[in-house]
């Protein structure tokens, strides 16, 4: 029988870059060559409803791109499509597999996928080693002075300020002509047919960042209607970029925008204490929201038909190009959940089949944000005025005849609800259940 090529594995997950990847950094430091691998799971692609899914097209293309700069250093990247455990098993009667390395992900699906494979790989004898490399601080590192999570914003991000500004971070670029890569002939890719898939036509903002806007973001960031947030959340939600030159580039440039990478760090932080915010309310008293779900109305709000510009619009960019602004986030949320008292869940299942920069602990904390069911809430008695938060933000209403031409003509639809009955019927609402 012919001996297996010893290696040493990296597992590609939310990470896709050679250089500043923590976990590939290490396992390019060990002793054995590195063969770099990437499993389209089954049980994450079945979920997915689209099967033009832009996030699919967009892992793909990405990783044909790894494969490419990996192949120009004589190895390549093997991509498997099978469920992690089954790939595993495959690739220990491939090769003689001495460790796998790869970053931390801190979704609960993700955690008993760990788990899981890590007990095949011991159990076989080979080791599992993961690294912290989405986020700065991960877990339980920014604790409170009694040694408690946070469950409030501000307090955790003076704290996380403070435990930076004592850090050198470290960039780990490793020179992807490392020799220490599994020197092999290109693997085969499976097509995105082959997964089920089909190529979308939906536009991928670039991995660059735009030095100028990120200056100005506090100054321009809550205006839809120009350009002037990074449209970096689907690389940071991927890895295309590394999370710690973000945070080196908004500490040199803008507060404001480290707020938000900040802010980032807070709700994976959440996510991973409390993972019961993935079905329920934060705080859960607000499980007793009597919701209305009328499902006609979930429709309209879908599509960008519920009368209100501003809601429309956002809902239709979200449709057309995988994006909405995050002013009109919180506008369209707040929308669903009070003027009409649908299930923040429902709303939240929709943008997480839409969003290019889908997270799940990002969306679970807006929307929750929103309904006030969550850490740091709007408060339920403050609802958005769709009208005024026009006025305040695009009162040419530029971005509302970007996306609702029709805004000006007499076809534009009447209202699905009245606001200031809404507006009563979500306080009334929230009160009683909340007695
Ligand atoms: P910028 O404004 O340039 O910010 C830079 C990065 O900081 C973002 O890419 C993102 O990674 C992070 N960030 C910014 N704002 C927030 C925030 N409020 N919370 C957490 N991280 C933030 N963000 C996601 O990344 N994924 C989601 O699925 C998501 N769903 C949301 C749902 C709702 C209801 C709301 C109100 C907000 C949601 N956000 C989500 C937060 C925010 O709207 C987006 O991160 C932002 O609009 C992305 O645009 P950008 O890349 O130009 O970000």
């Amino acid at each position: 029988m012919p001996t297996h090529t010893a290696v040493n594995i990296f597992w590609f997950r939310r990470d896709f870059r050679l250089t500043d990847n923590t976990g590939l950094f290490y396992a390019l430091k060990d002793e054995l060559p590195v063969l770099p691998i990437f499993i389209f799971d089954p049980q994450i692609l079945s979920k997915l409803e689209e099967k033009t899914d832009a996030r699919v097209s967009f892992i793909h293309g990405t990783l044909l791109g790894l494969k490419k700069q990996l192949e120009d250093h004589g190895s390549s990247l093997y991509i498997l499509y099978a469920s992690p455990e089954a790939a595993f098993s495959r690739l220990t009667t491939e090769y003689d597999i001495k460790a796998v390395y790869t970053n931390r992900d801190y979704e609960p699906y993700a955690n008993e996928r760990d788990t899981a494979v890590r007990t095949l790989l011991t159990e076989k004898g080979i080791g599992f080693y993961s690294f912290k490399d989405q986020v700065i601080f991960e877990k339980e590192e920014i604790l409170n002075d009694t040694g408690g999570v946070y469950k409030v914003f501000t307090p955790y991000k003076n704290k996380w300020l403070a435990k930076w500004r004592s850090l050198q971070l470290e960039e780990f670029s490793i020179t992807p002509s490392s020799s220490n890569f599994h020197k092999t002939k290109p693997y085969p890719v499976p097509s995105l047919q082959e997964i089920g898939f089909a190529n979308s036509s939906i536009i991928i903002p670039p991995s660059t960042f735009d030095e100028s806007v990120i200056a100005a973001y506090d100054k321009n960031r809550d205006f839809p209607a120009i350009e002037g947030t990074s449209r970096l959340g689907v690389h940071l939600r991927h890895g295309t970029i590394s999370v710690r030159a973000a945070v080196r580039k908004a500490a040199a440039l803008n507060q404001t925008w480290l707020n938000e990478l900040i802010w980032r760090e807070f709700y994976q932080m959440i996510l991973y204490n409390f993972p019961h915010v993935v079905h329920n309310a934060f705080k859960p008293q607000y499980d007793l929201i009597p919701w209305r779900n009328d499902e006609e109305q979930f429709q309209k709000w879908c599509e960008g038909m519920t009368g209100y510009p501003i809601v429309d619009a956002g809902m239709r960019e979200l449709n057309t190009t995988g994006y909405m602004h995050n002013r009109v986030r919180m506008v369209v949320a707040s929308f669903l959940t009070k003027h009409l008292l649908i299930d923040w869940r429902w709303g939240e299942a929709w943008f997480a089949s839409k969003l290019l920069d889908f997270e799940l602990a990002s969306n679970n904390g807006g929307w929750q944000w929103a309904a006030g069911t969550g850490t740091d809430a709007q408060p339920y008695f403050r609802v958005f005025n769709p009208e005024s938060q026009t006025d305040k933000f695009d009162k040419d209403k530029e971005y509302i005849r970007r996306w609702v031409p029709e805004y000006d003509s007499k076809n534009y639809i009447k209202p699905i609800v009245e606001h200031k009955f809404a507006r009563q019927r979500a306080i009334d609402t929230y009160k009683a259940a909340l007695k």
